[in-house]
């Protein structure tokens, strides 16, 4: 099958009792069993439930992986991966992944014994340097967060094979549409299905995807135990979103490209980071393990200070100012003072996160409306 045939349809079956075709919302906290023990799969919802089986059967075959597990929250999939982990274990993760990642790992984890490492991943040796015989897992985030570097994913593989060392991808920025890390020898998939899989900004909701059965029963146990499940409806409208994943993000993808393309021809913009440009130091890569370049694009000013930034965010009406990412609408964002605004100011700068950076998440809106109101807001500078 298809990517664009399985977003419909790998997992989902019409209803066996009614004929529904849309996956039912088993609104039920238990199950009637014929006789002690003797039940169709289903006990406890804690444990099981029919619309998050289905949800996560169509996620396992989206990222080409044998296992899926559904999440309240993208945070709860990483929790549940980091429980993986033992007092000693260490991990190496990207320097510049999203906030939240960093603050479960470096506030959260490192109290029970876990050691984090954090480096770029242009190349092995930087990853190969903060490797020792207690790591256990690398961590990758690709496309990263602003500055949209891309990692490479085989690559990054590759090397950790040689160690037995576990590779953990958070695909969120890309979607299974663009980019399936298993297929290039990752062992776990993480999503924040809030994003592009829901896509319309209406839920919270996170995924693990493996094809390690053992690494995947061991998540199964956690889940259980720890009980960080997603709700029935919250499943349903992910199942409901991901059925138009392959449209969106490929318009995502286009209308970026346009608006990444107008912005360098304006003589106020600075730098224009764009995994799709030719320029952009990590295109190869992209080129490589992405389908396409994505649905983000981020830009900074000649004029570079925080007062720059505070207009233009003030002034756009359609791109919304707004937390998040990959909804069906346009969002604006300024990382330096909302998603990047603890990490001291010399540390951004190093990574080019300047005081002006604006991040965008392109939508799906018709692109000459998006480009005019980035250009009325930009004759304001
Ligand atoms: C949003 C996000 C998360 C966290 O997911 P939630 O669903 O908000 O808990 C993790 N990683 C990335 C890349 C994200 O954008």
């Amino acid at each position: 099958m298809k990517f664009g045939t399985k977003v419909i349809h790998a997992g989902v079956e019409p209803d066996p009792s009614t004929g529904a075709i849309m996956t039912p919302i088993f609104q039920t906290s238990t199950y009637v069993q014929s006789a002690p023990g003797e039940h169709q799969g289903y006990a406890y919802a804690r444990s099981q439930n029919p619309t998050r089986t289905v949800l996560e059967n169509n996620l396992a075959a989206l990222e080409n992986g044998a296992m899926a597990i559904c999440y309240s929250s993208g945070m709860a999939a990483m929790d549940a991966v980091l429980r993986l982990l033992s007092p000693g274990d260490e991990v190496v993760a990207t320097n510049d992944i999203y906030g939240g990642t960093y603050r479960i790992m470096n506030q959260v984890f490192v109290k029970y014994g876990i050691k984090f490492h954090f480096v770029g991943m242009d190349s092995i040796e930087s990853i190969a340097e903060a490797v020792n015989e207690n790591t256990k897992m690398i961590w990758v985030e690709t496309p990263t967060n602003p500055m949209l570097n891309i990692i490479d994913i085989a690559m990054v593989c590759e090397y950790a094979k040689t160690k037995s060392i576990q590779v953990c991808v958070d695909n969120t920025f890309a979607s299974p549409y663009l980019q399936n890390p298993i297929d290039l020898g990752t062992d776990i998939v993480i999503h924040s299905a809030t994003k592009y899989l829901g896509g319309h900004s209406d839920v919270v909701h996170g995924a693990v995807i493996t094809n390690d059965i053992e690494t995947g029963e061991k998540l199964r146990f956690i889940q259980n135990a720890v009980g960080a499940i997603p709700g029935p409806q919250d499943c349903f409208l992910i199942i409901r979103g991901i059925k138009t994943l392959h449209v969106r993000v490929q318009r995502a993808c286009e209308n970026a490209r346009k608006i990444a393309e107008y912005l360098l021809t304006n003589d106020k913009v600075n730098n224009v980071y764009y995994p799709g440009f030719e320029s952009h130091p990590n295109h190869e890569v992209a080129k490589k393990q992405m389908k396409d370049f994505g649905g983000m694009v981020s830009f900074d000013f000649k004029e570079d200070s925080l007062d720059t930034a505070r207009t233009m965010l003030s002034a756009t009406h359609l791109f919304a100012l707004a937390e998040s990412l990959g909804g069906v609408e346009s969002l604006i964002g300024h990382p330096a003072s909302m998603t990047h605004g603890s990490i001291p100011r010399e540390e951004r700068l190093k990574v080019g996160l300047t005081d002006s950076l604006i991040r965008l998440s392109v939508g799906i809106e018709d692109v000459d409306d998006l480009i005019q109101d980035l250009d009325n807001a930009l004759a304001k500078i």
